[in-house]
């Protein structure tokens, strides 16, 4: 088939021919993929991004041959033959050009390649630093073409369906001013201010509001987000969201925009049908059954509530828990695989999370008494309706938690995970999973949440996030217990979108500021950009922020988001490829009046600071 890569160079792409395009002349050009010689022929892969073509060179034309006999692994040639058909029996059913065969009568070497630094095929082990340094080589293997061919398809699919809704695509700055999204900023000297400088964006949040208060009613943007955050394995200091906010709008209008583009995506994408609007949870409902603000909803696992089954309890330590207002939460799974040491093991994970201990209970037939370290302080009756309450069956085990309600579930949150993981705990319980693809909205989160060092309330997402119209007057009562507008995505247990309904109203934006801790003074200086904008008649509004590589790498089955970043940093934050960050020339400095002040380099330091 011809291509619409076809060029001067090519009349069709390598991946696409097939085997009713026998008998045509075709023109190709790409990279040497492997070369073979059998029985006096030379046979190559040639590879462009569509895929590979076998070419076989016959000794007829000795010009040819001669070419064909000087190529090494990653020359770029053009090739010049006819397309037939393989001989019966040499088909490669795996290739989708394996019927077929290219014929070369010319080939021509375009460029040499020096040898690789490591194979190109999709195994070969290779270091991550190599893998950087050599991008260029590393994103010519099949999955990370077809990792990057998924992200501009998804792309595309958001940008129309956005474009479908009404949405304006339009760019806000890079170079600006600190907007807090709770990490800390990049910074950019200011040379024609010198001593200013300007903040990368942590996230378009102020000015995709201010374009609401412009009128322009419905924004997006694939907008890079730079957030200098400390080390951790899968993060990037600059990551891309798909950014939306929008004018005159309740939570769930923004809940199905989100919803429309992400079923086109896996429509278009995937090839599957995933059922919308999708299903909404209360945080509080979220975190007492589940344990967690982004639980994994493919199984049904659940914590339930056992705090009426001990109210009357001898046993100190769950009566302790009950009588100071705390609640005793339960999980109970199959059991029968796991062994005291698993539970040890369980027990330590949970310690480490700051838990106290993990009680546990091992029920057995119904004439059986169960197996367990605590059981003995119950009364018959309270095993019983655990039991009926917990729906035990022989075999499963119930593990405890207490303590105030969200922390109790949390824990078992913790123990949920490790349940539905991939690790030998999940093996055992042998949890079947009821879909592949589960999404849930959490919707009201708190709020703001306390923070004990700085003594001082502070937003849970967001600053700008309203609170529930029945709950301002809170604001002024019990600040801690405000249920917002705020929402989340969650698919398969991954936080995937935030959002929020904003604060439209200068007066409720600066009560809740002031509320963190912000002075008049304070609140000038960071928001007075966005406060002035409410000020005019902004409409309400409200929007969210997808993060693209994390539904990317989803989609594509990988682990980390560097897998679907063309140019990735290193989980030390650098770029092997460009050395980037670098020093600079003293000359620079100067012009930015800027004198470095390093702290002296340690002994097993590599040069860097
Ligand atoms: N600005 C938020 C973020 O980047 C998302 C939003 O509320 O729209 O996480």
């Amino acid at each position: 088939m011809s291509s619409p890569l076809a060029t001067g160079l090519r009349t069709h792409a390598c991946g696409l021919l097939t085997a009713k395009d026998e008998g045509t002349s075709v023109k190709l050009a790409g990279w040497v993929h492997s070369r073979r010689d059998h029985g006096g022929l030379y046979f190559f892969d040639l590879r462009d991004r569509t895929g590979l073509v076998q070419v076989v060179v016959s000794p007829d034309d000795a010009q040819t041959f001669s070419a064909a006999g000087s190529l090494g692994a990653e020359f770029v040639v053009g090739v010049e033959g006819t397309v037939g058909r393989r001989p019966k029996g040499t088909e490669n059913p795996k290739l989708p050009t394996g019927e077929v065969e290219v014929r070369a009568q010319s080939i021509k070497v375009l460029n040499s390649s020096k040898t690789l630094p490591f194979e190109l095929d999709e195994h070969s082990n290779v270091s991550e630093e190599t893998r950087l340094k050599y991008r260029f080589l590393d994103l010519r293997r099949a999955r990370m073409r077809d990792n990057l061919i998924a992200r501009h398809k998804v792309s595309q699919v958001v940008r129309r369906e956005l474009d479908a809704m009404g949405f304006l695509e339009i760019e806000t700055p890079i170079l600006t001013k600190a907007t807090p999204e709770g990490a800390r900023d990049y910074l950019v000297p200011a040379r024609l201010s010198p001593g200013l400088f300007y903040a990368l964006p942590q996230s378009p949040q102020i000015f995709k509001q201010i374009l609401m208060a412009a009128g322009m009613e419905r924004y997006f943007q694939l907008a890079r987000a730079f957030r200098d955050e400390d080390l951790r394995s899968d993060r990037q200091p600059e990551h891309t969201q798909i950014d939306l906010e929008m004018s005159f709008v309740e939570e769930k209008d923004v809940h199905a925009a989100v919803e429309r583009f992400m079923k086109a995506v896996f429509k278009e994408v995937m090839g599957v049908d995933i059922p919308t609007p999708f299903a909404r949870i209360e945080y509080d409902e979220c975190m007492r059954r589940y344990g967690s603000d982004k639980p994994d909803l493919r199984y049904d696992l659940e914590i339930i509530d056992l705090t009426d089954v001990f109210r009357n309890t001898q046993f100190k330590v769950f009566g302790e828990a009950v009588k100071s207002g705390g609640v005793i939460a339960g999980l109970t799974v199959n059991g029968s695989g796991v062994s005291r040491s698993h539970i040890d093991r369980l027990t330590q994970l949970l310690k480490d999370h700051g838990a106290k201990g993990l009680p546990w209970i091992r029920w057995r037939g119904a004439t059986e008494e169960p197996e367990s370290p605590i059981a003995k302080f119950f009364s018959p009756d309270e095993i019983k309706s655990l039991k009926t309450r917990v729906g035990a069956k022989p075999g499963e085990i119930t593990f405890f938690s207490l303590g105030a309600a969200y922390a109790a579930s949390a824990y078992l949150g913790v123990l949920r995970k490790e349940a539905i993981g991939n690790n030998e705990l999940a093996k055992l319980v042998g949890l079947t999973r009821n879909k592949e693809w589960s999404f849930h909205w959490v919707v009201h989160f708190p709020l703001l949440e306390w923070e004990p060092e700085e003594k001082r309330w502070t937003f849970t997402h967001n600053p700008f996030t309203a609170p529930l119209e029945s709950e301002l007057p809170k604001l002024d009562t019990d600040p801690g217990n405000i249920a917002s507008h705020q929402y989340d995505l969650v698919l398969n247990g991954v936080e995937l979108a935030s959002g929020s309904i904003r604060n439209h109203r200068g007066e409720v934006q600066r009560k809740i500021l002031s509320l963190m801790g912000f002075s008049a003074e304070e609140q000038e200086a960071q928001f007075g950009l966005l406060l002035r904008a409410l000020e005019f008649g902004a409409p309400p509004h409200g929007g969210a922020a997808l993060g693209l590589d994390r539904l990317i790498a989803i989609l594509r089955g990988e682990d980390s988001i560097r897998e679907v970043i063309a140019f990735p940093k290193t989980a030390k934050g650098t770029c092997p490829l460009s050395e980037a960050p670098s020093p600079v020339k003293e000359k620079q400095l100067e012009e930015l009046h800027i004198k470095l002040n390093l702290p002296p380099l340690k002994p097993d330091s590599s040069g860097r600071p």
